[in-house]
């Protein structure tokens, strides 16, 4: 590999064990018409693979000194914007109908921006395929009643099934990061029960969580806790319960009831 001046600042633990790569590719399937978004191709190890499953490839890379090792991956189906991510607004890329498939080895501290970034722009994939810091994927695929279990996984699980696929060593990174890493998978749900108004939904997520060590009738003060307290009767909780106990459906069914 030809000299690359590694950002500490873009989080360039680039991945160099081959058959984890392999085993990011196999996780999935795509058709033609389908798109694959990849977010941070570095120095293309997995673009390289992504661009042989045969449909269009977009890759959004923010370091543009990276671009004499992209330029070498000589495919008609891929495409490099050099932006930062974060900036872009998706609906100029790419529309509601696509079906797209998400995957990025990216900063431990860009995942979440990240991943808010597709649920505020209303573009959700079919498939998302992340590289995270382990614990970031151990919380992301939590489940209710966990300590690991956060607003995040609340909102994400109304979307989507996630799944923590496996864990990947330190040692198979240049340079070597101080955290392992594990590759999470975010499935759409076929069956999304619809919330009336999303906005709504994810401040009352929030709210919910926002001291975690408190119940719901603390963090919940603003609302009818009178309706809320019905509703969480109907699963077997109260305002005595936590954020934390509660799954997704209890959230969806609350926020459609105010
Ligand atoms: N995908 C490569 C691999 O697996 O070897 C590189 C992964 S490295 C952990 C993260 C990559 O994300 C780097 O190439 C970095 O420059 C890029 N990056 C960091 N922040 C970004 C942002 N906001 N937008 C786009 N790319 C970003």
């Amino acid at each position: 590999m030809e000299k690359h001046n590694f950002k500490k600042k873009y989080g360039q633990n680039f991945l160099n064990n081959e058959a984890v790569l392999d085993n990011i590719v196999e996780l999935f399937d795509v058709d033609s018409d389908d798109k694959i978004i990849e977010v941070g191709p570095g120095a293309g190890a997995l673009t390289k693979r992504l661009v042989h499953k045969g449909c269009s490839v977009t890759a959004f890379e923010i370091d543009e000194s990276l671009k004499k090792f992209l330029d070498k991956i000589n495919s008609d189906n891929l495409n490099v914007i050099y932006c930062d991510f974060l900036k872009i607004n998706l609906n100029e890329y790419f529309s509601k109908k696509d079906k797209l498939f998400f995957v990025a080895n990216i900063p431990y501290y860009i995942t979440t921006p990240i991943i808010t970034k597709f649920i505020d722009d209303d573009i959700i994939p079919n498939l998302m395929i992340l590289m995270v810091q382990k614990e970031v994927g151990e919380r992301l695929s939590a489940i209710p009643g966990t300590s690991d279990y956060a607003a995040i996984t609340v909102i994400l699980n109304y979307y989507f099934d996630i799944n923590y696929e496996f864990t990947v060593d330190r040692k198979d990174f240049y340079p070597v990061p101080n955290v392992d890493s594990a590759i999470i998978s975010l499935r759409k749900k076929e069956n999304i029960i619809s919330v009336k108004d999303i906005s709504k939904f994810k401040k009352l997520v929030n709210d919910a969580f926002k001291q975690k060590r408190k119940n719901l009738r603390n963090n919940l003060k603003g609302y009818d806790l009178d309706i809320i307290s019905k509703i969480l009767y109907e699963y077997g909780f109260n305002l005595n319960n936590r954020a934390e106990d509660l799954g997704y459906e209890v959230f969806v069914h609350i926020v459609n009831s105010l």
